[in-house]
């Protein structure tokens, strides 16, 4: 049955002879695994697949990798961080980079396994780089609810949280769908998705698998040709019209929404998140005062126009030579849900 269901799927995608279509895979993960089931190589010519700003890493900004080496070089906090975030370029160096000057800084999986080691750890200031969007935001802030309750005070986080409507908004003009990303409507549900039919973006909620992704791909190539925006969700045994409302409330109760910094599309309102002033004493940034930093790419870098879908990995002048993944110039090469990382391990075309 489910040969039979990928089957139609790719008949619909083989025979599609519509106009040109641009779609974009918000999602890192869905990048990767585009590329790695080898469906760019199932899809007609007039299909163009690009990526966007839904790597949490590549779209954080350098600023936030100078506040980091700040805090743990002129501070003396202990960083915890998940892995990928240790090699991005910040502004003169990498927390790597600021390892090799005194930096403690300790590889962590979870929000929770940084407030695991700052509870045992209380004679040293522990701050959790909090990276990330809807889907791992929830444990950010479980793990500052925790900390309040039982009272450890040597625990915080630099946030850099983001959220996704506004970037749905300010991408809209950049494709004719999107691939929506499946573990953030897993939690936030499909009604922000829903909404963008109103402002005429089209799109469709995508799962991992390769019969998810090819049903994804066959439903945007059927209802394209009917000229009319619309929305679907092709991921139903995961995501629900309602999502996640622990996740959510969770959420709400800890963090509020405000303006926040993504690297290539610039200051978009509303769209990230920080904690709320009841746990103004978890905040790095607060407690710390870690002072304004403007942040300075490498002018060679093309990852802010490749968020933003304005060209290819391939098509910027370091990509597989002065950058690869051993020696990544940009986070889009760092980090493993990155399009320059997915180009590199995957290859593609330009
Ligand atoms: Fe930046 Fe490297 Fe990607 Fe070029 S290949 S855009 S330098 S991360």
């Amino acid at each position: 049955m489910g040969n039979e269901y990928t089957q139609t799927a790719l008949q619909i995608i083989r025979s599609y002879d519509g106009p040109p279509v641009r779609i974009m895979e918000v999602c890192g993960t869905h990048t990767h695994e585009i590329f790695r089931l080898g469906i760019r190589q199932i899809l007609p010519e007039a299909v163009e697949v690009i990526s966007g700003p839904g790597c949490p890493v590549c779209v954080t900004p350098v600023r936030y990798i100078d506040e980091a080496i700040w805090l743990a070089l002129e501070r003396k906090v202990t960083i915890c961080t998940f892995g990928d975030l240790v090699r991005v370029p910040g502004s003169t160096q990498s927390l790597a980079g600021a390892r090799s000057m005194g930096a403690h800084v300790e590889i962590v999986y979870s929000p929770l396994d940084a407030y695991d080691y700052a509870r045992q750890h209380r004679d040293e200031e522990v701050v959790f780089l909090s990276v990330g969007f809807e889907t791992t935001t929830p444990p950010s802030c479980l793990a500052v609810r925790t900390a309040r309750a039982e009272g450890v005070m040597n625990f915080s986080l630099l946030t850099a949280n983001k959220t996704m409507p506004r970037a749905y908004e300010a991408m809209k003009d950049s494709a004719d769908a999107f691939l929506y990303p499946g573990h953030v409507c897993a939690v936030m549900g499909t009604g922000d998705c829903e909404a963008m039919v109103q402002q005429g973006v089209s799109g469709v909620v995508a799962g991992f698998t390769a019969k998810e992704l090819m049903t994804a791909f066959a439903v945007i190539l059927k209802k394209i040709r009917q000229g009319r925006p619309f929305f679907k969700n092709c991921y139903p045994r995961v995501v629900t019209r309602e999502g996640s409302r622990t996740g959510k409330e969770l959420m709400a109760d800890v963090m509020e929404p405000c303006d926040d910094e993504w690297r290539g599309l610039g200051c978009i309102p509303q769209s990230g998140l920080r904690l709320r002033p009841d746990y103004a004493a978890w905040d790095a940034r607060r407690k710390y005062s870690v002072p304004p930093m403007k942040g300075k790419a490498n002018p060679a870098c093309r990852c802010g126009d490749i968020l933003q879908g304005k060209c290819t990995p391939p098509q910027c002048p370091l990509f597989g030579t002065v950058c690869t993944p051993e020696q990544p110039v940009g986070a889009c090469m760092v980090s493993h849900e990155g399009a320059c990382s997915a180009y590199y391990t995957y290859g593609g075309k330009i």
